[in-house]
């Protein structure tokens, strides 16, 4: 009920339009008015006295059939007869001149010799060499007079109208068979249903094409006749299937379960109708209004639930209206307006081909377009990701590594080199509490930065990492320096360190550092290391601080090994 009330315009509309479609008035292009026939069981032709000219033949199905065509005078020469349907068992055809008629052209179901063409025609050329004033068809096993047209063209005409339709119907099929392969890769690819059913669509409406079209008698002579027909029926069922199911995922989530199930729900009816239609032995005449009918209840469930999305603010919704609009208006109008006659015969159906082409690549364009969006968003949530987790590895103050920072940065640039020696330099300001307490808090993270920026540069010149471990502790992480190279490296960094300019944070500022270093190899555990380079700053604190302190063995863990003092002034023990 709610979701009537909410969406009782849209309701309306598709109940109004399938009611309008349904009683709408559905123009017939049956053979020319003048067309006379006779329905006897004589394979002689027979005699034009015979002929009733007026209704329509009864009881054909169990006779066999003869119609009359007149030619007129304007045609008389180089005359052909195009015949668009192909639901029969045997066709022959006989031009009539003032001296009798030709020799019969005759087609058989599952044999089509050179009489087919590209856009469902059958086509049979009158002798040139003498005016012909009628054309008589001998038609064997016709499934629905109403379904038979035909007309009369110059030769001529009708060759260049026959390449001119297999150019539309080739270029119509290309594209359909292209967004079909695009579709199943994107589906692939993506694992979303949606570009599954709609690949299943552009590729049911190529097979459509390629059958309705005769095209598929290049490969399959045999299947010309009732057999293509009833193919080209089930297929075009199969497609309506698949449009239901791809209108259904895309509106999956967005509208009720029942209304999506009742739009696949007649789909499937369709697609079973379709195949009922061509089982041996059915009866088109009866399935063909069945069929009508299906179509444009399923065409009003569908525009309902589309315009419903779309009312309801969903992308989706615009989508799918924006690019089914073409396709189910032009299907509607087949279906109540008789396009056979246009475009050369099958109008109708190149229409539709080009129509659902047109659609298959807007929706096509649309959902890329959105992916990419969502590719677009993707990117940015990565690099946002990145730029968070750079900053989890930073110390806000100064830039430089966090020990967590600095941590992974050493293991990932140096733990793989495991021949090459590896060196901590473990730096801690003197005094640094003297510091806050005597300038400010502010003046002592001002020069925390100058010895972080200090620092950077021994980063930038060196094959080493930078770090801020904590408080008024830094660190560097030196590879491929060992002994006494890193222990000047250790004593640089010391003078280098007191040279900042701290006078420009206060003109008395001051500010020294101990350092102790430890050496070992770069895969090795970083723990027992700091701990060793700790224990070395410690002893550089405790001999007076503003000075290198070497644990020259790293690898020896503690007892025995030997500390090397740098020079600085004396200073008490921390
Ligand atoms: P020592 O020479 O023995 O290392 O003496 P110290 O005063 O440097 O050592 P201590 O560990 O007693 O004090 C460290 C001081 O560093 C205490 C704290 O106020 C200061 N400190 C730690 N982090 C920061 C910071 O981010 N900014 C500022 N301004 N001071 C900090
Ligand atoms: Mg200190
Ligand atoms: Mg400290």
């Amino acid at each position: 009920m709610g979701f009537c009330r909410r969406n009782w315009r849209a309701l309306l509309c598709g109940l109004a339009m399938a009611i309008a479609m349904l009683l709408g008035p559905a123009v017939q292009a049956t053979p020319p008015a003048e067309t006379c026939f006779v329905v006897s069981a004589d394979a002689k032709v027979p005699d034009p006295t015979s002929l009733q000219c007026t209704g329509v033949p009864q009881g054909y199905s169990e006779g066999t059939l003869w119609l009359r065509v007149p030619i007129a005078p304007a045609q008389a020469r180089n005359a052909s007869l195009a015949v668009q349907v192909t639901r029969f068992e045997q066709l022959d055809v006989y031009f009539e001149h003032q001296n009798g008629v030709e020799i019969p052209q005759t087609v058989t179901e599952g044999a089509f010799a050179d009489k087919w063409h590209v856009g469902g025609q059958l086509a049979f050329a009158a002798p040139g060499d003498v005016p012909t004033q009628a054309v008589w068809l001998r038609l064997e096993g016709l499934e629905s007079y109403d379904l038979l047209k035909l007309r009369i063209v110059s030769s001529a005409a009708a060759q260049r109208q026959f390449e001119l339709t297999s150019l539309a119907i080739g270029a119509a099929l290309a594209l359909l068979g292209i967004a079909a392969l695009f579709n199943f890769g994107l589906a692939v690819g993506l694992r979303r249903r949606f570009f599954l059913w709609h690949g299943g669509w552009s590729a049911a409406v190529m097979l459509w094409g390629v059958v309705w079209s005769q095209i598929g008698l290049l490969v399959l002579p045999g299947i010309a006749g009732t057999i293509t027909s009833r193919l080209a029926t089930g297929l075009a069922c199969f497609a309506i299937l698949l449009a239901a199911l791809a209108t259904a995922s895309a509106l999956r989530g967005i509208l009720e379960k029942a209304v999506l199930r009742l739009l696949v729900g007649l789909g499937s009816a369709m697609f079973a109708m379709g195949v009922a239609s061509g089982l041996p032995g059915a009866d088109i005449t009866f399935f063909a209004p069945l069929l009508g009918i299906g179509t444009l209840m399923s065409v009003a469930v569908a525009v309902i639930c589309i315009a419903t999305a779309w009312r309801r603010g969903h992308v989706e919704g615009r989508d799918l209206a924006i690019s089914w609009a073409l396709p189910m208006a032009t299907l509607v109008l087949t279906l109540v307006v008789d396009l056979g006659g246009v475009l050369w015969g099958g109008g109708d159906k190149i229409v539709m081909l080009f129509a659902s082409a047109l659609q298959v690549v807007c929706l096509t364009a649309f959902a890329t377009a959105r992916l990419g969006a969502l590719r677009v968003e993707r990117d940015t949530a990565i690099a946002t990701g990145k730029r968070l987790a750079e900053l989890a590895e930073r110390d806000p103050l100064t830039g430089l590594l966090n020990r967590r920072g600095f941590l992974a940065r050493c293991a990932k640039d140096f733990g793989g080199r495991t021949t090459m020696p590896f060196g901590l330099i473990l730096i801690d300001v003197d005094r640094f509490k003297a510091v806050n307490d005597e300038f400010g808090h502010q003046a002592g993270d001002e020069a925390l930065i100058l010895l972080a920026d200090k620092l950077k540069t021994f980063e930038a010149a060196h094959d080493c990492h930078a770090g801020r471990l904590g408080g008024e502790e830094f660190v560097l992480g030196v590879s491929g320096i060992a002994g006494a190279d890193l222990r000047r490296l250790g004593e640089d960094v010391r003078t280098e360190l007191a040279k900042c300019p701290f006078d420009a944070i206060a003109p008395d500022l001051k500010i020294t550092v101990s350092i102790g270093i430890a050496q070992g190899l770069a895969d090795g555990p970083f723990g027992p290391l700091y701990r060793l380079a700790d224990d070395a700053l410690y002893a550089a604190k405790r001999a007076g601080r503003n000075r290198v302190v070497t644990v020259e063995d790293g690898s020896d863990h503690g007892a025995g090994s030997t500390f090397t003092h740098g020079a600085g002034p004396p200073h008490s023990a921390r």
